[in-house]
């Protein structure tokens, strides 16, 4: 038999966990069909020798639900070896929805996930009304990625309730239609049902998302609804504001695990910000016990801090000051020109002592970007390499004994690439270790396609290989492999994916372990209507093939969109 696809001489590492071994892996009609010492002849051969051989990563946190409409590549997520993504995270989605309501959805995704609103209007063609009219758009376009999705609340909410979905309680026939809603959604491939309690995601009013309106017997109805056909996952966006606001939702959030016993999912996050935060663990603690009590619930964790990301070319924590106004409105080669004259340094420099205070509220990538606190720059670090062991911006000032604000100037001079982090969740790197080696944590949580010029997670999986396993040594490469690949796919049930088998899915990635790593981040215009976000891609990573076709060679596009619609099981 003739092979589409051959991988030859290089080392498996088979998403199991299990230890690696040498082996060629055969590929036909977009399944892997043979693994050994292949000697059929085959239409394409990729040479992996010196080389890994894993299952391509999946990233079940992503908001790429615009941004696949002009996007077949699947960008920055397929940069960093991901073959599968799922969207409509945290209640954020585009179906179902009214066409009268459509630019009012692209705002509100503006707001809460810096998706540009002209993008949206630009780069989708939107035809649908309905969750099954938009999966069926999805799966009609031209993917380089597979693409999961959820039916979200806010958007389901608004498209049951209209405008009353930003004020009131849902009446009886309101929760009648949104429930046919989510049972359809499932039955047509829907993942689950997500829905957001995080008091970060507001309105561009500023007033709560409609998803925080619904009152908890909302959430019990719409998830019982899941229930009744046992499908479906519930993804939720946390409250984390503080200490006690958190123990409630999660006290909540275990009725409706036991109640319905449909697995749960929300983000944990280590966080020193908001009112007196729990300790990082008391998540963990949470979930164990739900689990013995008869519950499912997994953790979504990331590999390392959430950085609010400020540049030149983006947001400047300044950016509202007075004299710092004047001057980012000028394009950038006058702004770096007025950014050296002495007296404009002065000016810029005063301006700062007039920001707003840092209070104990916490603040998501969002408003940490567009209503920014004075800085703590013992917190906001010049990103100079990717090993995450850059001086802060506190640290540099005292050492060269200028204000920090003139650091700030100097380093966006020397190189208006430059980012600048501030850790937002997950400050501490020991406990995202903690986080991320709970079993029942999952690697996941990049928001790709969101906060594209606030916030950069897309490169989790290469940060999890670089850092924790090459530079910390804190996982095995099959530990991680394992954590990025089959534990995701059996996580979110998908059932061919996520292991180097023969009979499954063909979605695998090349790499150097020795070189794989995120590059640094810059800030392009590459969206449509020219509108700018934040590009992170990667080194060491030769091939990224999805079923069966060779998506990337080196970090390039091949022009393949072999990637589709992963459905829930009642679609599947
Ligand atoms: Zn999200």
């Amino acid at each position: 038999m003739a092979l589409d696809l051959l991988i030859k001489n290089g080392t498996v590492i088979d998403g199991s966990g299990g230890p690696r071994y040498r082996a060629d892996v055969g590929v036909k009609d977009g399944r892997i069909v043979e693994i050994g010492r292949i000697r059929a002849p085959a239409e394409r051969t990729v040479d992996a020798e010196g080389l890994i051989v894993a299952p391509g990563f999946i990233d079940g946190h992503t908001h790429m639900d615009a941004q696949v409409a002009w996007d077949p590549l699947g960008s920055c997520s397929c940069w960093h070896g991901v073959t599968t993504v799922v969207m409509g995270n945290c209640g954020f989605a585009l179906a179902p929805c009214k066409p009268a309501d459509r630019e009012w959805f692209a705002r509100c995704l503006t707001a809460v996930e810096d998706i540009p609103t002209e993008a949206m209007l630009a780069g989708i063609d939107w035809t649908w009304e309905t969750f099954p009219e938009y999966l069926a758009k999805v799966e009609s376009l031209p993917k380089g990625l597979n693409y999961g999705m959820y039916i979200g609340h806010s958007a389901l909410r608004m498209y049951a309730m209209g405008k009353r979905a930003l004020e009131e309680t849902a009446t009886e026939d309101d929760l009648k239609v949104m429930a046919h809603a989510v049972e359809e959604a499932v039955r047509c491939g829907a993942m689950g049902f997500s829905t957001s309690r995080a008091t970060t995601h507001t309105t561009p009013d500023g007033t709560p998302v409609a998803s925080r309106i619904a009152d908890w017997h909302e959430i019990d109805v719409l998830v019982g609804a899941m229930a009744k056909l046992d499908a479906g996952i519930f993804q939720v966006g946390p409250d984390i504001s503080g200490g006690a606001a958190q123990r409630t939702f999660l006290d909540r959030m275990r009725r409706v695990a036991l109640e319905t016993g449909r697995p749960i999912m929300f983000g944990m996050l280590a966080t020193k910000q908001g009112v007196e935060p729990n300790p990082w663990d008391y998540q963990l603690r949470w979930m164990d016990e739900t689990v013995a009590l008869g519950g499912r619930a997994w953790g979504q964790a990331t590999t390392r801090s959430i950085n609010a990301v400020f540049s030149l070319k983006s947001y400047l924590p300044f950016d509202v000051l007075p004299a710092w106004k004047e001057i980012r409105a000028l394009p950038l080669a006058e702004q770096k020109a007025r950014l050296r004259d002495p007296e404009v340094r002065r000016r810029l420099i005063a301006d700062e002592a007039l920001m707003k205070p840092k209070g104990s509220e916490l603040q998501g990538g969002g408003a940490a970007t567009t209503d920014p606190r004075k800085p703590d720059y013992d917190n906001l670090f010049p990103m100079l390499d990717v090993d995450w062991d850059d001086p802060s911006v506190g640290d540099l000032s005292r050492r060269q004994n200028k204000h920090p604000v003139e650091i700030i100037i100097d380093l966006c001079l020397e190189n208006d690439n430059r980012v600048f982090v501030q850790p937002l969740v997950n400050e501490t790197p020991a406990d995202v270790l903690g986080l991320l080696q709970h079993p029942r944590t999952l690697a996941t949580f990049s928001d790709s396609g969101a906060h594209v010029c606030q916030e950069m997670g897309s490169s989790l999986q290469t940060h999890l290989l670089s850092y924790w396993v090459r530079k910390r040594q804190q996982f095995s490469l099959e530990q991680a492999v394992r954590m990025l690949t089959f534990d995701n796919a059996s996580a979110w049930e998908l059932p061919d994916r996520g292991l180097v088998r023969t009979g499954y899915a063909a979605d695998l990635v090349v790499f150097d372990e020795q070189r794989i790593r995120p590059r640094l981040p810059s800030v392009e215009q590459d969206l449509p209507g020219g509108a700018r976000r934040l590009v992170q891609k990667a080194d060491g990573i030769a091939a990224t093939i999805v079923n069966g076709a060779v998506a990337l060679e080196n970090g390039e596009w091949t022009g393949a969109v072999a990637g589709r619609v992963l459905k829930g099981s009642l679609a599947a």
